[in-house]
């Protein structure tokens, strides 16, 4: 288990393990059929925050792998999608409460690479423009 400081706390994460779980693991995003995710994949090289890509490299997530997305909400012209990631490892102290990016120890979903380990749920709030031809969701 590697230690990785972020965001003022303290997360155990074994990245091995977290690599392995990832390999055959298809994005979420790629595989639903809904109109919004591919509204994410057409936008997400461009726009995920260049810090985040950054801390979920350090628990050896590849922000192209995501867990689940979806769509929640269009808030001032921008589309804020919720999406997950999980890495092997726990809790040892929780970092400071970002309204972007919270971990939760444990996984509502769990596709058959992740289950039987001890997993910790990234959960991101991203705002993301529409940049796709098909049709838009209002709210
Ligand atoms: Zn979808």
């Amino acid at each position: 288990m590697k230690t990785v400081e972020i965001f003022g706390g303290t997360l155990l994460c074994d990245i091995e393990a977290t690599e392995q779980a990832y390999v055959g693991h298809e994005s979420y995003a790629v595989t639903c059929p809904c109109i919004p995710c591919k509204n994410y994949l057409a936008v997400r090289e461009k726009y995920f925050p260049r810090n985040a890509i950054e801390a979920l490299g350090q628990l050896g997530i590849d922000f192209k792998r995501d867990i689940e997305v979806y769509h929640m909400a269009k808030v001032e012209g921008l589309h804020v999608y919720g999406v997950w990631f999980y890495f092997v490892g726990g809790i040892s102290k929780e970092p400071a409460y970002q309204d972007s990016i919270a971990f939760l120890e444990g996984g509502k979903w769990l596709p058959p690479s992740f289950q039987n380990k001890p997993l910790v749920t990234v959960d991101m709030q991203l705002r993301l423009p529409w940049e796709i031809a098909l049709e838009e969701p209002r709210q």
